[in-house]
Parts: structure tokens; C-alpha cells; sequence
């Protein structure tokens, strides 16, 4: 009989999440019952609103509660399947929790289909995050050519395909990131026009220079010091399109209310928190301009993969220290033996 090890929330993180918020524990391989199939993992995504769910408290997604088992999107093998669609050996993604083996309802996971590509690009920029990017440019930043468009986080998942997307659209981009390395692959690979290592120089003075028009749009992905000092920038119409806070996602709870908002006023500037989910009835059109421009060249990618399902806090813990390029993922190779 294979073995199964699962990672659940052992309990709640004070600040930055360490070992010991996490237990790995080995259970039995699920049995898939009606309609459902058993994956096998072979990639699982840690992303930074998880650290939202480990907490008490309302959300826009339900808290885990401490034995939960971690769950988040998960690339993996049907190897046994009571539901029609699927077969074993077809491989699929879904909302499933960090195991070697997870059982879904088949109405739950769907196909993945990713040609040349590592598969694991269905959790990065042919996923979720690649979605959030186009939906957070084309509908809530809505860029003109010409404009000046700042990003923060910008050398990882979400951030580099969003100054890639209004590249495209004919804009300036200013990637804000943590290391001269970062900055270097923004400028050098991504096309980027200027890029600001916020852990070296001083945000505000370096946007004067990389961003001499002003801000037109700016992307935030961040919140705290980095947002103060890119709203200092912020052109007359400007719109900012809040997409996430990690910078914040370790405090407990809010220590001063919003911030720079005076600059709004003389700006007349246009703020919007989105999510991703809300734009679910047009995943399909991200999903085929993002593998067009795949394919094309036009957006390129990256990924930082750690190696092992017992890895994957440390790579969770790693978003917040900046350890990424591109999207995070685990790899996970468990042997299914078919028994
Ligand atoms: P990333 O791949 O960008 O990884 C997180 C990055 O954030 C790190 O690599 C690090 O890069 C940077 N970072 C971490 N801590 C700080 C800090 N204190 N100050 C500044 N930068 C920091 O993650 P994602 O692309 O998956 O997510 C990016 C953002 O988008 C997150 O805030 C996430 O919550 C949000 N998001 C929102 C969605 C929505 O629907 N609204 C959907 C998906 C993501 P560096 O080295 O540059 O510091």
C-alpha cells in the first residue's frame, strides 16, 4: 500500500510563518468515490493569500482551522478515476490540498493542456497569477500607449507578466523589486524600461528618475513604504489597481489607517482592489492571449522550483523573503505503486 503524506496548519503563525506552524502527517491514500479521481501531485503552487487563511478572521476566503489540511492549486496525474471525463494518466488542476494524493470530485479539476511547456506553467503564467495580471492591466489599470506604469513585486509571478502585458500595450515600465539581480532580468530579459531595487535605493528619488513623466499607472502588489512612495509620483487621473498588500500580510492587524491620501485628492487618482475570481467567466480569454503571447515570445517566464512535497513551507516562507523569480512551485514526485 502506498503511503500518503499531507501537510496541514498545526497552528496559527505569529508574524512570518516558521517550521513549526506546519506538521507533515502520514495518512492512508484516499479512496476516490462516485464521481470522483485520485491525483497524484506532481506540482503545487504556494502563493502569498495563503498567509491570509492561516489566520483568524474574516476574509474573502474562509480561515483554515489549525488541522486543516493546506490546500491550493495543485498540477497533477489522475492515476484512478470514477468520473467520466477523466482517465488514469491524464493529467489535471484543481483546488486540492499539499499531499502526495488528493481525491476531487471530477466536476472540480479540469485538463491541462500545456504542449511544449512544463506542466507546472498552468499554475503560474498560465494560470491563476498570469490571469490576475491580465485582468488587473486590461480591465482595472486600463492603460493608455504611452503611459507610465509602475509595478511592485514586479520580478515574480504576478508582477512580471503585468509590466510584460503593458509593454505590450505600448506603455513605459517601471518594475519596482528586491535585489540588482531582479532588476537586472526585469531590465536585460523582460524589456522593462527601468527597474528600482527598493532594498538599496530610496523609492520616491528613484522614480523621479525612471519615471521623469510621473506615474500613470501604477500596480501595487505590495502596500506599505513602496506604495507610499509611488503615490509621492502619481499623475492627475492616475489609476492604481491594488491587487495585494504582502508587505502586510505578516502584521497583525492594521497599524495606521490608509495612507497618502491627500495625494488622491490633488490627483483626482482612481484606486481599485480586484480579485481574480470575480473575472472567473472570462478565464478562457486570459488563458488563450496568455499562451499566445507564450508562444509568440511576447511574455516570457520563469520559475523557482523547490524540490520535495516536505519543502514546500519553506518555499511559502520564501515569498515573503523574496526568494522567487517568477512563480513559486513544488515539485512532487510520490511513486504510485497502483495499490
Ligand atoms: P510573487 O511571485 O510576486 O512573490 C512574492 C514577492 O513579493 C517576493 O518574491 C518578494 O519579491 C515580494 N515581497 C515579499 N515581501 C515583501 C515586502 N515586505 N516588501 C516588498 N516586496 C515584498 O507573488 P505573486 O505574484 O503570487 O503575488 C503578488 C501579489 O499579488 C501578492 O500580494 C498576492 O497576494 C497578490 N495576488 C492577488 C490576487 C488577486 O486576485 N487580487 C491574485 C494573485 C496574487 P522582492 O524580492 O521583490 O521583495
Amino acid at each position: 500500500m502506498a503511503t500518503n503524506r499531507q501537510f496541514v496548519l498545526a497552528q496559527r503563525p505569529d508574524g512570518v510563518p516558521d517550521d513549526e506552524d506546519f506538521e507533515l502527517v502520514e495518512t492512508d491514500v484516499p479512496e476516490p468515490g462516485p464521481h470522483e479521481v485520485l491525483v497524484r501531485t506532481r506540482y503545487l503552487s504556494v502563493d502569498p493569500y495563503m498567509r491570509d487563511r492561516m489566520r483568524e478572521g474574516e476574509s474573502y476566503a474562509e480561515p483554515w482551522a489549525v488541522g486543516d489540511a493546506l490546500r491550493g492549486a495543485v498540477v497533477g496525474e489522475v492515476v484512478e478515476s470514477n468520473h467520466p471525463d477523466y482517465e488514469a494518466g491524464d493529467t489535471v488542476t484543481g483546488n486540492l490540498v499539499w499531499a502526495d494524493y488528493a481525491v476531487a470530485d471530477g466536476a472540480d479539476v479540469v485538463a491541462v493542456e500545456t504542449g511544449d511547456l512544463r506542466e507546472s506553467v498552468a499554475l503560474g503564467v498560465l494560470g491563476m497569477p498570469g490571469r490576475t495580471a491580465y485582468f488587473g492591466v486590461t480591465d482595472v489599470l486600463d492603460p493608455d500607449p504611452g503611459d507610465t506604469v509602475v509595478v511592485s513585486a514586479a520580478a515574480g509571478a504576478v508582477g512580471s507578466v503585468v509590466g510584460q502585458i503593458a509593454k505590450l500595450n505600448g506603455c513605459r515600465v517601471v518594475g519596482i523589486a528586491g535585489s540588482d539581480a531582479k532588476v537586472e532580468y526585469l531590465t536585460d530579459d523582460l524589456g522593462f524600461d527601468a527597474g528600482i531595487n527598493y532594498a538599496d535605493e530610496d523609492v520616491a528619488d528613484a522614480l523621479a528618475d525612471a519615471a521623469p513623466q510621473g506615474v500613470d499607472a501604477y500596480f501595487d502588489n505590495v502596500g506599505g513604504d513602496i506604495t507610499d512612495a509611488v503615490f509621492a509620483h502619481l499623475n492627475v487621473r492616475a489609476s492604481v489597481a491594488v491587487c495585494g498588500q504582502i508587505a502586510l500580510y505578516n502584521e497583525e492587524g492594521v497599524t495606521m489607517g490608509p495612507r497618502k491620501l491627500p495625494r488622491l485628492v490633488e490627483t483626482r487618482a482612481r484606486v481599485e482592489g480586484f480579485l481574480v475570481g470575480d473575472y472567473a467567466p472570462r478565464f478562457e480569454e486570459a488563458s488563450e492571449r496568455l499562451a499566445q503571447w507564450v508562444q509568440s515570445g511576447d511574455v516570457q517566464f520563469r520559475e523557482t522550483v523547490a524540490d520535495g512535497l516536505e519543502n514546500a513551507p519553506d518555499a511559502f516562507v520564501g515569498l515573503f523573503e523574496g526568494e522567487n523569480v517568477g512563480k513559486q512551485v513544488v515539485r512532487v514526485e510520490a511513486e504510485f505503486d497502483g495499490s
